[in-house]
């Protein structure tokens, strides 16, 4: 008789995104009149820039002839991608990364997941707190984690950094040494960034420690502020502590189309066993590369036309994290993040739960966001709100919220 793998009972409940779902379609069908507008899961509305259609359909005609038709594409990333990433993403930052460092893939979702399988299953984890879902719910899959208290909502073998209004959002270090250090910045779901000075303690501890970072810079095209760093690479003694996870999903509203990279550098070791081969081996065996047309796609992003439009782009989306965070403010609600970053993190107003500002909020505003408590248990008493949306529907909302 087969036997199921046991982690996966362990997780608690669905997924927040579904849990939040079934709470608006519930509100739907009893309400058919209600014009919902939805800044709750953190995905792009505006169109692909143009620069990059026009490379996508370049890249799909190559494919109607014998001499450009591509096949399976090599499972580490084309070299095309992977240089234009190396030159534009780090060489111009002063980062010192080659382009075989860097590992193209369809998403910086599956790499978090992923990434965890290259490292032993006694190590132990530290995420902050709230935290993007998916690093500890790999790793519950994985059997890492130990047992759930659902009273603290807590994993017996994770060690969790409070991110709160009291620390800024930044972690403070852990008392208890950690193996495997999640960090995201800009931060979902806070919306706040940490500084390079700040990142530079981390990377200090970390190599000191003998504790890997993984980083993930997913928000990275938001950073507007001068001493906030794109990549971890910037600060020094990174590359024998670091991986670092990139998407082009919010960057250039690769959300639908699927496009990411991981960065290994050769220095990160354990002994004498380079992560970054450890990494190669598991692509090369359990994929098989990202589409060539996406990848062409994600070259044009680097053009000079696909840089601009896509600043056009992330602006306008600024521009609606600062709709939100000022017209929030004026109502009186305490607000972080939407300066670095398209999240803005609110503090629930009146004693309210995380889930009862859910409620209150569709039902007296028709607008959904999402509970800061699906994020981990100091995220309870905070709601985060993105900035995803169209212009108009974000005033919409706000000025609505302004109103109760
Ligand atoms: N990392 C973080 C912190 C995210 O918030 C998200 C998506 O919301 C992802 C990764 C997923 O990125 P991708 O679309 O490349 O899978």
């Amino acid at each position: 008789m087969f036997k199921v793998n046991d982690n996966y009972l362990k997780l608690p409940g669905s997924y927040l995104f579904s849990t939040i779902a079934k709470k608006v379609n519930a509100f739907t069908a009893a309400n058919p009149q209600a014009e919902i507008i939805r800044l709750g899961i953190g995905d792009v509305t505006q169109p692909i820039a143009p620069a990059v259609i026009e490379a996508l359909h370049k890249a799909v005609d190559e494919q109607s002839t014998t001499e450009g038709f591509k096949g399976y594409a090599p499972d580490l990333g084309y070299a095309f991608l992977r240089e234009t990433i190396a030159k534009n993403d780090y060489e111009a930052y002063g980062c010192d990364i080659a382009a075989d460092e860097i590992f193209v893939s369809d998403g910086a979702k599956s790499d978090s997941a992923n990434i965890q399988e290259i490292f032993s299953l006694d190590n132990k984890i530290a995420v902050c707190d709230p935290v993007y879902p998916v690093y500890v719910d790999s790793n519950v899959m994985a059997g890492r984690t130990g047992t759930y208290d659902p009273k603290s909502e807590t994993w017996s073998d994770v060690i969790y950094m409070p991110c709160t209004a009291e620390n800024n959002f930044c972690p403070e270090l852990p008392k208890e040494t950690p193996d495997i250090i999640y960090l995201c910045f800009p931060n979902n779901p806070t919306g706040e960034a940490i500084t390079k000075e700040q990142l530079q303690v981390w990377v200090d501890y970390a190599n000191k420690a003998g504790a890997v970072i993984i980083y993930d810079a997913a928000y990275k095209a938001y950073i507007t502020e001068k001493d906030i760093p794109v990549s971890i690479y910037q600060c020094e003694g990174a590359k024998t502590c670091a991986i670092e996870l990139c998407s082009f999903s919010k960057t250039a509203g690769f959300t639908g189309l699927r496009l990411a990279y991981t960065v290994i550098p050769k220095e990160l070791k354990c002994g004498d066993v380079q992560l970054h081969a450890l990494w190669a081996r598991r692509h090369g065996t359990k994929y098989n590369g990202a589409p060539y047309i996406i990848q062409r796609a994600g070259e044009a992003v680097y053009s000079e036309a696909g840089k601009a439009q896509i600043a056009e782009q992330i602006a306008y989306y600024h521009k609606n994290a600062s709709y939100i965070f000022n017209g929030l403010k004026e109502a009186g609600y305490t607000v972080a993040g939407g300066v670095n970053s398209p999240y803005v993190w609110l503090k629930t107003p009146e004693q309210m739960n995380s889930w009862e500002f859910f409620d209150y909020l569709l039902e007296k505003a028709n607008v959904v966001g999402t509970p800061g408590s699906g994020f981990g248990p100091s995220g309870e008493g905070y709601f985060r709100l993105t900035a995803f949306g169209t212009y108009e529907n974000t005033v919409k909302a706000i000025d609505r919220i302004k109103k109760l």
